[in-house]
């Protein structure tokens, strides 16, 4: 299902080591490894001298001690946080702690959309909601320092509260969870919302950016290319969830089998999850009927 993507799953890069990404950009990799966050969380340092990090991981005091000693002698200043799960923005509370340093995000974590009747915060361990940054960020806002500008783009989807950050004068983004090079985004309701992510989607297929940072996994280069191919891929399956509701009524995990063949068992309801957002979005748009609100438990047949 995803061959339609130049996916790169290689990484040469330790966990713990910093290493010069793009001019005036390093990069760390947390060893937190998982079927949902590839080799790891992946931590940036933008500039010299005074220093913004950007995504400073999950509450990991080994991450932290190596992230400060590569910045040893140098001043951190910022602390960017693309969304609040938690393999992203827990560890800034340890930085800030050590370092003073102000955190910058769109906001505290939340829900896309109200929560139905019964539904729990979906794969809600992996939310971070004590995270609250000192300045919340607006779409286009952007942040000056000594040694960086970096533009605040809000790109909803992933979670409510996801932004994507452009480094001014180096055509680079750090698209945190949004855009990956090495997976599809997991986007999975109530903290995710698909008509959303698409809207985020085609808002960076409009900018220049060649090169993105990605919060897991190497760099995407041509990444307005990569950006076109996640957009197909999302078109491609939402097209498969239509053709097999085309045979007739389904449910969510009828579907999954259908559609995500040889699926790591360990992804099978986020696949589900993801599956809903499609139909969430495809109800919202008289598409798809099911009785009552698109559920889990839902039976959806063509509107
Ligand atoms: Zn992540």
């Amino acid at each position: 299902m995803t061959d339609d993507i130049p996916f790169n799953r290689n990484l040469a890069l330790a966990p713990g080591r910093v290493e010069e990404v793009a001019p005036c950009v390093r990069r760390m990799l947390c060893d937190n490894p998982s079927p949902f966050t590839f080799k790891g969380t992946m931590s940036y340092i933008v500039g010299r001298g005074q220093v913004a990090i950007v995504d400073p991981g999950p509450d990991n005091v080994r991450h932290t001690d190596a992230l400060l000693d590569a910045v040893r002698g140098e001043t951190v200043t910022h602390v960017f946080v693309t969304h609040t799960h938690r393999d992203h923005s827990p560890g800034a509370a340890r930085i800030t702690a050590r370092t003073g340093a102000k955190t910058f995000g769109e906001g505290p974590h939340r829900p896309a959309r109200p929560l139905h009747v019964g539904e729990a915060p979906r794969l809600d361990a992996s939310n971070d909601v004590d995270f609250r940054p000192d300045h919340s960020l607006a779409d286009g806002e952007v942040v000056s320092a000594a040694g960086f500008a970096l533009e605040a783009i809000a790109t909803p989807g992933h979670t409510a509260n996801h932004m994507a950050f452009a480094l001014r004068g180096q055509e680079l983004v750090f698209s945190g969870d949004h855009v990956m090079g090495w997976s599809t985004s997991i986007v999975a309701p109530p903290d995710g919302a698909m008509s959303d992510y698409m809207a985020s989607l085609d808002k960076l297929a409009r900018r220049r950016e060649g090169l993105y940072l990605p919060g897991h996994g190497d760099v995407i280069r041509d990444a307005p290319r990569f950006v076109q191919s996640y957009i197909r891929h999302r078109q491609g399956r939402e097209a498969s969830i239509l053709h097999r509701l085309g045979k007739g009524a389904a449910d969510i995990p009828t579907l999954v089998r259908a559609i995500y063949i040889g699926l790591d068992p360990r992804l099978v309801r986020a696949a589900g999850l993801s599956v809903l957002a499609h139909l969430e979005d495809l109800v919202a748009r008289g598409v798809v009927a099911t009785e009552g609100v698109p559920s889990v438990e839902g039976v959806y047949r063509l509107a």
